[in-house]
């Protein structure tokens, strides 16, 4: 990201795939974020990151609490386990959707992962992974 930003290369679609190339070919490994993490990496693209954010964001004719769900992911503060326990609101960031997945097939409920924003909207919750599938195929 810092690379992206020191040489512009985030408004110009082209200087940002030169880098990601670039980047790309650094490390060796194409399964990881050029900047960090997705989002960064999301948010960095021409017309796909911040401008689209902020047409939906700005968009009177979606609810205001699909706006207000979007901020909240955005700004980290949607109300998971995570979050919660870093505001000392609950004991334990693990996923309460995994142990309940773990505990209805009889599995140990140790090692969850944690529940954020991005674990809970992805296949690899235990409890959310046929939803989320099912979402992605559209079915
Ligand atoms: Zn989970």
């Amino acid at each position: 990201m810092a690379t992206a930003l020191q040489h512009g290369t985030w408004m110009d679609e082209e200087g940002f795939k030169r880098t990601c190339i670039r980047e790309k070919k650094k490390r060796g490994d194409i399964h990881q974020p050029f900047y960090g993490t997705w989002v960064a990496d999301f948010m960095l693209r021409q017309d796909a990151g911040r401008s689209m954010l902020g047409k939906y964001l700005s968009d009177k004719k979606i609810s205001w609490w699909r706006r207000r769900r979007l901020g909240m992911a955005v700004a980290g503060n949607t109300p998971t386990a995570s979050f919660l326990t870093k505001i000392g609101k609950m004991q334990s960031a693990g996923c309460r959707l995994c142990k309940i997945a773990r505990e209805a097939r009889g599995d140990s409920t140790d090692g969850l992962a944690d529940e954020t924003h991005g674990h809970i909207n992805s296949a690899g919750c235990e409890g959310m992974a046929t939803t989320v599938t099912v979402a992605h195929h559209s079915i």
